[in-house]
C-alpha cells in the first residue's frame, strides 16, 4: 500500500461514513491550531494575557483533539447511537470556547465574532432546523452574558459603547447566519424526504416488475429468471407445470371475484407446501402455475404435486357453498442446463394437456 493511502488510513480510518465524520472533526480541530496561533500572536502584541491565552488554548485544542479520538476510535457510535457525529456537543464547545475568547483578546475581541460564524457554519450539513435556531440563540447568549461580565468586570477594557457596537453587529450576523441555516435544514430534510419517496417508489418498480399483482408469487419473468440460474447448478431441476381444471367454470358459477379469490387460495395452500425450502411456485398466466424444484428428480417432486392436491382436497375456499375445492392438471419434466429450458417448458406443457385428456386432477411426466 502506497505511504499517502497508509497515512490516509491511520490518520480518517477506512472509508464510509465515519471518515467523513472524522475528516469533519480533523478540520474543525485545524481551526482550533490556526485559532491557537493567533490566540499567540496576540499575546505577543499584548492584546492578550499570557496565562488567559494559555488556559484557552489548553481547552480548545484538547477538546477539538478529544472528540477528533472519540469519533477516530468509533467510540462515537456506542456513545451517542442517535448522532454519532456528535456535531451537538461539538459546537457547544466551540461556541463556549469561542465567546471566551471575546474575554481573552482585549480589543481584537471583535473578530470573535466572524470565528462564531464559522463555527455555526459546519452545523449546516447535520443540524435539523430548530437544532441550528437554538444553535445560533445559544451564540447569542453566551456571547452577551460574556460582553456585560467583562463591562462590569473591567469597564475601561470593555467600555460599553465598544460593547454595545459589537453587539449589534453580532446580532446582525448571527440573525443572518441562523435564517440561512434553519432554510438549508429545511432544504436538507426536503431532499432527505424526496430520497425516501425515491426509495420507495423503486422498490414498489420492483415488486411490480418481479411479482404477479393477484396472488403476490413470482410472476413469469422473475421464473425465467430462476429457471436459468436453477439450471445451472448440473443437479436435476424439476419443472411442474400445474392448470387448474375446469376455471372457466367457477368463473362462470360463481363470478369473476370468487375465481380471483380462488387463485389466491391455491397460491397460499401452494406457498405452505413448498415453505421452508428452496423451492419456487410462481404465476406462471392465468390459471396456470409453475414449481421450479432444484435438486429433486421427477419420483420426489412428484410426491410434492401428491401433497399439494391432497391439501387442496383438504381446504375448500372459504366462504362458498357447496364446497368448493380445487384441482389441477400437471406435467413435470427435468431441466437440464440452460439450454434446456425453452424444450423443458414446452414438454412440461406437453405433459400437462396429456393429463387433461387423460381425465385431469392427474399428473403426467414429460
Ligand atoms: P381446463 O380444465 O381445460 O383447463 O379448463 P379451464 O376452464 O380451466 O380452461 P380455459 O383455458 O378454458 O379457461 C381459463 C379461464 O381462466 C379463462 C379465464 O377467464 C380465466 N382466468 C384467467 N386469468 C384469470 C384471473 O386472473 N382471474 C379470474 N377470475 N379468471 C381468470
Ligand atoms: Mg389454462
Ligand atoms: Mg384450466
Amino acid at each position: 500500500m502506497p505511504v499517502a493511502q497508509l497515512a490516509t488510513l491511520l490518520v480518517l480510518g477506512p472509508a464510509g461514513r465515519q471518515r467523513v465524520r472524522t475528516s469533519q472533526t480533523l478540520l474543525s480541530l485545524a481551526v482550533f491550531l490556526v485559532f491557537a496561533l493567533i490566540l499567540q500572536a496576540a499575546v505577543l502584541f499584548e492584546l492578550a494575557q499570557t496565562e488567559a491565552a494559555r488556559v484557552l488554548t489548553t481547552v480548545s485544542l484538547s477538546s477539538a483533539g478529544g472528540f477528533y479520538l472519540l469519533i477516530r476510535s468509533g467510540l462515537n457510535e456506542a456513545l451517542h447511537p442517535p448522532e454519532p457525529s456528535l456535531t451537538l456537543a461539538q459546537m457547544v464547545c466551540a461556541i463556549t470556547e469561542v465567546c471566551w475568547a471575546y474575554a481573552v483578546l482585549g480589543a481584537a475581541r471583535g473578530v470573535v465574532i466572524v470565528m462564531l460564524m464559522v463555527v455555526l457554519t459546519f452545523g449546516m450539513f447535520v443540524l435539523r432546523a430548530g437544532q441550528a435556531r437554538a444553535m445560533a440563540l445559544l451564540a447569542g447568549l453566551l456571547l452577551a452574558v460574556v460582553m456585560v461580565a467583562c463591562n462590569r468586570a473591567d469597564p475601561q477594557r470593555h467600555p460599553a459603547e465598544v460593547e454595545i457596537v459589537h453587539a449589534g453587529i453580532a446580532t446582525l450576523a448571527l440573525g443572518a447566519v441562523s435564517i440561512l441555516m434553519v432554510r438549508f435544514g429545511r432544504l436538507r430534510q426536503r431532499l432527505s424526504d424526496q430520497r425516501e419517496e425515491l426509495r420507495q417508489a423503486l422498490a414498489k418498480i420492483h415488486e411490480m416488475a418481479t411479482r404477479d399483482e393477484l396472488t403476490g408469487l413470482p410472476n413469469r419473468r422473475t421464473l425465467r429468471d430462476q429457471l436459468d440460474q436453477g439450471s445451472q447448478g448440473g443437479q436435476p431441476l424439476s419443472l411442474v407445470l400445474i392448470d387448474i381444471d375446469h376455471f372457466k367454470r367457477i368463473n362462470d358459477e360463481h363470478g369473476h371475484p370468487v375465481g380471483d379469490r380462488a387463485l389466491c387460495h391455491f397460491a397460499r395452500l401452494a406457498e405452505e407446501e413448498l415453505r421452508g425450502s428452496t423451492d419456487v411456485v410462481g404465476r406462471w398466466g392465468g390459471e396456470e402455475f409453475l414449481l421450479l424444484l432444484p435438486e429433486t428428480a421427477a419420483v420426489p417432486a412428484r410426491a410434492c404435486v401428491d401433497r399439494l392436491r391432497q391439501r387442496l382436497r383438504c381446504h375448500p375456499l372459504p366462504g362458498v357453498q357447496p364446497p368448493l375445492v380445487l384441482s389441477f392438471s400437471a406435467g413435470i419434466t427435468q431441466c437440464a442446463s440452460p439450454e434446456d429450458v425453452e424444450a423443458a417448458i414446452e414438454r412440461a406443457d406437453q405433459a400437462m394437456y396429456r393429463a387433461k385428456e387423460a381425465g385431469r386432477a392427474r399428473t403426467e411426466l414429460g
